[in-house]
């Protein structure tokens, strides 16, 4: 029974920009296909929906937290027009090194169990695009799940095997994943 779900930002609810290269204003951000429909499957099965974001772009001034808030409540209220829901996002703003906070880092996870005291890690899944989200969930007792296309997927499930850490299922999408092996029931959500 999952009661929260965790999302990564990046590559899972949006394409992700490319390599160094960060989604510093709304007219950037682009929902990943199938994502909002994946965000309202989540919300009508009544899972709690928690968005964990390395933002890294503030550390290096590519964008500011204001710019920042601003793409999330324009987000949060496309969600919410396509009937989903995002009840939470936290996210480090640091460069690399110097938090607990940025992923692999636990400590944006833990931060939403102390301020969502309902979360319980393992009545969890966190859904990533990378290696550094798995880490940390498998590191609070999440389940994790993998996001991917085709040839880097493999290489993630590969990388992952030899480090040990198990991922519980992965899809082409978050959606994919959602429909997948999230809500197995899903039928009654369709
Ligand atoms: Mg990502
Ligand atoms: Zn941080």
């Amino acid at each position: 029974m999952i009661g929260t779900v965790f999302l990564d930002r990046d590559g899972v609810i949006n394409d992700k920009a490319a390599e160094d290269d960060y989604i510093a204003s709304w007219d950037r951000f682009r929902f990943a296909p199938g994502a909002l429909e994946a965000l309202r499957r989540l919300a009508q099965a009544e899972v709690r929906i928690v968005v964990l974001t390395n933002q890294r772009g503030i550390a290096r001034g590519r964008l500011t937290e204001e710019d920042l808030a601003g793409i999330h409540q324009r987000m949060a209220a496309a969600v919410e027009a396509a009937d989903g829901r995002i009840d939470a996002i936290f996210h480090c703003p640091h460069d690399l090194g110097v938090c607990d906070c940025r992923k692999p880092g636990t400590g944006l996870f833990t931060r939403a169990a102390a301020q969502l005291p309902a979360v319980r890690f393992a009545e969890s899944a966190t859904v990533g695009d990378s290696l550094s989200d798995v880490e940390p969930a498998v590191r609070v007792g999440s389940l994790a799940y993998l996001v991917g296309d085709g040839p880097r997927l493999t290489a993630l499930l590969e990388e992952a095997e030899q480090r040990g850490l198990p991922v519980a299922g992965s899809g082409r999408s978050l959606l994919d994943v959602v429909t997948r092996h999230l809500l197995e029931d899903g039928s009654d959500y369709g």
